[in-house]
């Protein structure tokens, strides 16, 4: 049995109070194991950046958490509950346990500094005892180890290319040996070579360091090259999750399988590109029954009246779909 690192039970996040709420993410259960890249994919608007920022507890109002738990395992075999977790024992957790890269984090970047010393006050402001030329040594350490030369460490941001920005980012992510990294759409900016450059990095300093990642796209041909487990994300719940060779060889959702025929793969048996007709729902008036019945293309009668619920199929799949109705015990 793999070993669980994070657990997300019922977690449910809105905008705003009371009947005008955009409910962006609605009782969503997640698991994070060891070690695993878990990939969280979905069109824009479904909700991925409100799930990574309300686990973690930094999302801005008008924002509000209003269920659940995200259940964070230490290494010494104790758990907390970050939604509930004073806000000192927070902030020592992030970036020494989970370090988060979200959005544009590339741009944020201080221009007026050299890299050197960005990534020498990340080390400072954890572990201010350490000596100047250990965290100097530290720095170059962390260059080295996201594939970028260390005569670069006294570059300015705007001498590197986007690509070694992004590099960068995650140097500063893994600067305190986190054990679980989430990414927020982090490559997007990027051209689709570069960005499968970076997320192999990734993936490699993973297998070495043995951290777990959560990495966030709506491009869910990049997942399915570099996540070993995804899940798929619709008006605000997750629709369908599984290995993702499983994914790829057999969509159970139809949203899902929609959006593998959005992007192209470049590795793999080819499929048609169709897209997915229409646009997702207003969260403030979402359709009765199974959110995505108004675009589906194999709605049932049962659809447009009954809401699925994400369980094991028939297939051991887990899926929200009346196609895929779940299996009786
Ligand atoms: P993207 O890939 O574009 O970032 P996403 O899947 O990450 O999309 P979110 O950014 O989490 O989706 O947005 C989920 C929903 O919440 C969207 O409908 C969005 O319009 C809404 N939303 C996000 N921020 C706010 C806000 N500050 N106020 C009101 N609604 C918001
Ligand atoms: Fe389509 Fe119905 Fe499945 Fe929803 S429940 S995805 S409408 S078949």
């Amino acid at each position: 049995m793999k070993e669980r690192i994070l657990d997300v039970r019922g977690l449910t996040v809105g905008y705003g109070l009371g009947d005008d709420a955009v409910r962006a993410v609605r009782d969503v259960d997640l698991t994070l194991h060891k070690g695993e890249v878990l990939g969280l994919a979905g069109e824009s608007g479904s909700g991925k950046s409100t799930l990574a920022y309300g686990m973690t507890r930094l999302l801005p109002p008008p924002g509000v958490v209003t269920g659940g738990e995200v259940i964070y395992h230490l290494e010494d075999g104790t758990s907390v509950d970050l939604l509930r977790l004073p806000d000192a024992d927070l902030r020592r957790l992030r970036w020494s346990e989970i370090a988060i890269v979200f959005q544009g984090a590339i741009n944020s970047l201080n221009p007026v500094q050299r890299i050197s010393t960005q990534l020498i006050d990340v080390l400072k402001a954890h572990s201010p005892g350490t000596p100047h030329r250990a965290r100097q040594d530290k720095a170059r350490e962390l260059l080295t180890l996201v594939g970028i030369a260390t005569d670069r460490l006294h570059s300015y941001p705007h001498q590197l290319s986007g690509g070694m920005r992004q590099r960068v980012m995650i140097a500063m992510a893994l600067a305190l040996q986190p054990r679980v990294v989430i990414m927020d759409e982090p490559t997007t900016a990027l051209d689709v070579v570069v960005q499968r450059q970076i997320l192999r990095t990734l993936v490699d300093l993973r297998e070495r360091l043995g951290f777990s990642v959560v990495f966030i796209t709506h491009d869910l041909s990049l997942l399915v090259e570099f996540s070993d487990r995804i899940a798929i994300m619709y008006a605000g719940q997750v629709v369908e999750e599984a290995q993702s060779a499983e994914l790829y060889r057999t969509p159970l959702h139809p949203y899902s399988d929609g959006l593998l025929r959005s992007f192209p793969a470049l590795k793999g048996p080819r499929r048609d590109l169709a897209g997915i007709p229409g646009s997702p729902p207003d969260l403030r008036m979402m359709p009765s029954g199974c959110a995505f019945h108004p675009r589906c293309p194999r709605a049932l009668d049962v659809c447009d009246s009954q809401t699925p619920a994400l369980g094991q199929s028939r297939q051991n799949r887990s899926v929200a779909c009346w196609l895929h109705p779940v299996a009786v015990p």
